[in-house]
């Protein structure tokens, strides 16, 4: 009788196993890791900050500095002529905090950015940790990375008041890609 007790719950592990494997189609060896984008900076990499709100040029400024700060392969540095736009938008029928437009060559290299963080979205307006954890994750996508389920800036559903600069693994990922 005693191993029918015990078999009951491993059978029940292996069904949430199962129901995991289904829901996420990320999963993978790789799941709990980094994703990566496929394009990559060439380099150096101007940008500016146009929006009418300093409370989010000031968190793109931050968020810039918490990249450049914590890896070597590339900068950002500000120049007003740039093409790369960090910038907001309100766009209420979205829940989206922030957005990030990559285009990039033939080589995959990253030949223009644009970034914006909706205003529409309370926390972006009202809490500065929120809109950085926002901007980081964004200059992640303009970098190369993707969303992941680990725990990192470019996980969805991370802590935006808690989490706010890159962990290990999106440095993993930085450290992958460059
Ligand atoms: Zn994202």
């Amino acid at each position: 009788m005693k191993k029918l007790i015990y078999k009951v719950p491993a059978l029940l592990s292996l069904a949430v196993v199962c129901c995991l494997a289904f829901v996420n189609p990320n999963l993978s060896p790789t799941v709990e890791a980094f994703t990566t984008k496929g394009w990559e900076f060439p380099g150096n990499m101007s940008f500016k900050t146009t929006s009418s709100y300093p409370y989010i040029n000031s968190s793109w400024g931050s968020a810039v500095s918490v990249w450049n700060n914590e890896q070597d392969y590339w900068r950002l540095y500000r120049a007003p002529g740039s093409m790369n736009d960090l910038t907001d938008e309100y766009t209420t029928s979205s829940s989206r905090y922030g957005v990030m437009t990559t285009y990039y060559d033939s080589d995959n290299d990253v030949t223009r950015f644009k970034g914006r963080l909706n205003r529409s979205m309370y926390a972006i307006r009202s809490n500065s940790r929120v809109r950085q954890s926002s901007a980081v994750h964004e200059i992640g996508h303009a970098a190369g990375l993707s969303h992941t389920s680990n725990y990192a800036i470019m996980n969805t559903s991370r802590d935006r008041t808690e989490l706010i600069e890159p962990t290990f693994d999106d440095r993993n990922g930085i450290d992958a890609i460059y």
